[in-house]
Formats: structure tokens, C-alpha cells, sequence
């Protein structure tokens, strides 16, 4: 019989993915709709390491800007509804969808990066 557990580091991007902290899996990593806490509320692990600068973002438009793009071509090549009508249908989902991805992404990195102790080189003089 096989353990169904999630690995360690699997528990972590999902508790990243559901905004929580990546070492204890309980505490919110969020004070904010993306502002981060300043440290956990139940290990008090302190989130000063976490930085995932624009990573996120970068994601987030790639994921979007292929699925709503490329739904909103499909829609014109198949419908050819007019402009107003795509504007209006796909800028709102394209908001939507955005925003509904930056925080669990924001928060699978930072899980990622505490997992991984990634962190800015250092010189060793
Ligand atoms: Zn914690």
C-alpha cells in the first residue's frame, strides 16, 4: 500500500496555493489581497524572505493572456460579433481572471522559494 500523504514540499505549494504559510501549512501569509503578513500568526515563521517580485505577473500574463486571448479570437473568427460586444465580454473576464490567479501564484512562490531556500546571491570575500 502506497502512502497518499503529499510530500513535504507538495504540502507546501499547497498551503502557498491556499495562502497559507509555507512551513506550518496553518498561518495566513496574507494581511492583504496580496500584501503579505509580516510573519505567521501561528509558527511565527517571519515572511522577511519572501519576495516574489514580478514572477507572479509574468505567469498570470501568460496563463490569461493565452486563454482569454485566444478565447476571444476564437469567439471572432468563429462569431464575428462586434468589437463592443468582445470588449465587453473579454476585458471583464480577462480582469477576472488576473486577479483570481495573482494571489494563489504569489503565494506558490513564496511557498517555493521558502522550500527551496532561494534567496539574492552573495559574494564571499
Ligand atoms: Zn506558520
Amino acid at each position: 500500500m502506497t502512502d497518499q500523504r503529499p510530500s513535504q514540499h507538495t504540502a507546501g505549494l499547497v498551503a502557498g496555493l491556499r495562502g497559507r504559510c509555507p512551513r506550518c501549512g496553518e498561518g495566513h501569509l496574507f494581511s492583504g489581497f496580496i500584501a503579505l503578513a509580516p510573519r505567521c500568526d501561528v509558527c511565527d515563521l517571519d515572511y522577511s524572505f519572501a519576495d516574489s517580485g514580478d514572477g507572479p505577473a509574468i505567469f498570470i500574463m501568460l496563463i490569461a493572456g493565452f486563454v482569454v486571448v485566444g478565447s476571444a479570437l476564437l469567439v471572432d473568427a468563429y462569431y464575428e460579433p462586434p468589437m463592443l460586444i468582445l470588449g465587453a465580454i473579454f476585458l471583464p473576464l480577462m480582469l477576472i481572471v488576473s486577479l483570481g490567479l495573482l494571489r494563489p501564484f504569489k503565494g506558490i512562490l513564496i511557498a517555493s522559494q521558502f522550500r527551496n531556500k532561494a534567496e539574492q546571491g552573495k559574494l564571499e570575500l
